[in-house]
């Protein structure tokens, strides 16, 4: 299954989150048959990084969103389990220090932009601006309405400039999210993960959920789609998540970079070196 196809927001159309079934897993049963295809897609994502690495002349940004407990940390670990640490980074958006506070929303984004070469993942992002502060009203709607266009040619800026964006958001129901949040009481290693508004922001779905209709359809461009990505299966979660990524890094005809150095010329030098170590090894 085409998962770009499948899942990708269109900017034309009216989105109503609960009419896409979280639970689906397009048509795998199990983890285990979806098993080879998750290794296929991490496996080529981890090739493609290594030439985006080596060519340095685009990059990629990964934007992930979603209420609590729906597995933006678990979709982080899957992405990079297979890519190299060497030119791939995550941040985390939290909220605003007094220094990012102080300057326009998208200033602390910005900085954290892949460079050539990079692979970045925004855990949450810019769009928070449009989504916990619009529900939570900490600006005006005269100032958060605004922001869809800001953002769109911000996001244009960044592809102008070379970078891919993919945008997922975890589509977990209100049912998973709340099975997780026991998980986290129950077991003591995942107890840090629990937050003092886990509860206070879940009375706040409907709210969230019209926020987030609005800005995937008002963001979801050519060069910067968003995907809704059903995420109660965390392995159909990983699934579609790695083959959107994979294909769209295919579509960026990444190759391995010229040779900068005249081959002949170093493999002459190559043999005398070798020639010469020999010889050294025979008198040792
Ligand atoms: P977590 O992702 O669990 O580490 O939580 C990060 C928290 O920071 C979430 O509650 C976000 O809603 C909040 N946050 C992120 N960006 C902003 C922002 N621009 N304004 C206010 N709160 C934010
Ligand atoms: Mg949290």
């Amino acid at each position: 299954m085409d998962y770009r196809k499948e899942f990708v927001v269109h900017p034309t159309k009216k989105l109503k989150l609960a009419r896409i079934d979280p639970a689906q897993s397009g048509g795998h049963a199990s983890n285990e048959a979806a098993q080879p295809e998750i290794t296929k897609y991490v496996t080529r994502m981890a090739e493609l990084q290594a030439l985006l690495y080596a060519n340095a002349d685009q990059s990629l940004l990964v934007v992930l969103q979603a209420l609590d407990a729906a597995g933006k940390d678990g979709v982080v670990r899957h992405l990079f389990s297979g890519m190299n640490p060497q030119g791939t980074s995550v941040f985390g958006f939290k909220q605003p220090s007094a220094a990012e506070a102080a300057h326009d929303f998208l200033w602390r984004a910005h900085q954290r932009t892949p460079g050539k070469g990079e692979v970045v993942v925004f855990n949450r992002s810019h769009y928070e601006d449009v989504l916990v502060v619009r529900v939570h009203e900490l600006v005006p709607e005269s100032v958060w309405s605004k922001r869809y266009a800001l953002i769109n040619d911000f996001e244009k800026l960044l592809t102008e400039n070379g970078t891919r964006i993919l945008k997922f958001f975890l589509h977990i129901s209100p049912e998973e999210q709340l099975e997780r949040f026991k998980q986290r009481l129950d077991d003591p290693a995942r107890n840090w993960k629990i937050s003092e508004s886990d509860y206070s922001e879940r009375e706040l779905w409907p709210q969230y959920v019209e926020a987030y209709e609005e800005a995937l359809v008002k963001t979801s461009t050519a060069h910067a789609p968003w995907y809704v990505i059903p995420a109660n299966h965390k392995w159909f979660r990983n699934l579609a998540t790695s083959q959107i990524i994979a294909e769209t890094m295919e579509e960026m005809k990444l190759k391995l970079p010229p040779t900068r150095v005249d081959l002949e010329d170093v493999r002459r030098k190559y043999h005398a070196a070798a020639a010469a170590q020999e010889k050294r090894n025979g008198k040792g």
